[in-house]
C-alpha cells in the first residue's frame, strides 16, 4: 500500500514499498490463520453506533492463535513502527476522503476524535465499559478508535499492511455512521454497511491516486475478508453477527469497485 505524496511520511512509504509488496505477494495466501482475525475483526467491531465491544467470541481464542503467527511470520521484519505509520496514513486518507463527502453534501465534518492505542486489559473504558485485549473498537461515547497494539500489530504481520487499512476504515465508518445517524436493528446491517463504506473509501482513494496498492494488497483484503467472516452456524439476527465471509467480502468489494452509492447510505 502506497501512499501518495501529500499525505505524511509519503517518501519513506515509497522506499519500503517494494518489502511490502513482495512480502504480500509471496505470503499473503496460506499465512491466515483464520482463528485470531476472525476473534479480531468479530471483537473489533462495536455493532455500530451502540459502540459496545461485542464479545460473542472469546478473547482466549486470540490468544491461543497467536503462537500460530509467530510461527509463520517468524522470518517478519515487518516494525511496530511501520504498522503505526500505516495506522496514522490511513487514519489521515480517512479523515480526507470523508471530510471531501461531507463538503460534497454541503455537511460539516467533525473527524473522530483520537485513535488510541492500549496495552493492558481495562486501560481504556468506553461509556464505562473496561475495554479488554485483544480487541478493537469505535466507542460512540467518546467519539474514539481503540485498539490492543500488541495484538493488532500480530494481525498486521500475520496478514499484511493492506488489512491495517481496511480495519480503520472499517472502525471509521462506524464513526460516520453516527454522524449520519443510521443505526440499524440488526447488528449485521450495521456491520456489513462498515465493510461497504470501508471499500469504498479505499477504492475510491485509489482511484484518486491518494493510495497506490502493492502486488499483493488485493490478496490481503479478500483474505483476510475470508477469515473474517462469522461460524456458518451463527444466526445472521443474533446481536455481535457481522455476516458470513462471503457476504462481508461481498459487501467490502461493492462499495470498492462502485463507491459509496452501493453502501445504502440513503
Ligand atoms: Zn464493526
Amino acid at each position: 500500500m502506497v501512499v501518495s505524496s501529500g499525505y505524511c511520511a509519503a517518501q519513506r512509504r515509497h522506499q519500503g514499498e517494494a518489502t511490502v509488496g513482495a512480502r504480500s505477494g509471496r505470503n499473503a495466501r496460506g499465512l491466515l490463520a483464520g482463528l485470531l482475525i476472525a476473534a479480531l475483526v468479530s471483537l473489533a467491531c462495536a455493532g455500530g453506533g451502540l459502540a459496545e465491544p461485542d464479545g460473542e467470541r472469546p478473547a482466549p481464542q486470540a490468544s491461543q492463535a497467536a503462537p500460530g503467527a509467530n510461527t509463520t511470520r517468524a522470518d517478519s521484519t515487518t516494525s511496530v513502527a511501520e504498522f503505526k505509520q500505516d495506522v496514522a496514513d490511513a487514519q489521515a486518507i480517512a479523515e480526507r476522503y470523508w471530510a471531501a463527502q461531507f463538503k460534497a453534501s454541503a455537511q460539516r465534518f467533525q473527524p473522530i476524535r483520537r485513535i488510541t492505542p492500549y496495552q493492558r486489559s481495562g486501560e481504556v473504558s468506553c461509556g464505562g465499559q473496561p475495554l479488554p485485549r485483544n480487541n478493537a473498537v469505535y466507542c460512540s461515547q467518546g467519539d474514539f478508535i481503540a485498539y490492543d497494539v500488541a495484538w493488532s500489530v500480530g494481525a498486521f504481520r500475520q496478514v499484511g499492511d493492506a488489512f491495517v487499512f481496511y480495519l480503520l476504515g472499517h472502525e471509521y465508518a462506524h464513526g460516520i455512521q453516527v454522524r449520519l445517524g443510521i443505526n440499524y436493528s440488526f447488528t449485521i446491517q450495521q456491520e456489513l454497511q462498515a465493510d461497504c463504506m470501508a471499500g469504498a473509501y479505499l477504492g475510491d482513494s485509489v482511484r484518486s491516486e491518494a493510495l497506490t496498492l502493492a502486488d499483493g494488497d488485493l490478496d490481503e483484503f479478500r483474505d483476510g475478508l475470508a477469515a473474517v467472516g462469522d461460524d456458518p452456524d451463527q444466526p445472521w439476527f443474533a446481536e455481535g453477527s457481522h455476516g458470513t465471509a462471503e457476504q462481508r467480502t461481498d459487501s467490502f468489494f461493492r462499495g470498492y469497485e462502485r463507491s459509496l452509492e452501493a453502501c445504502d447510505l440513503g
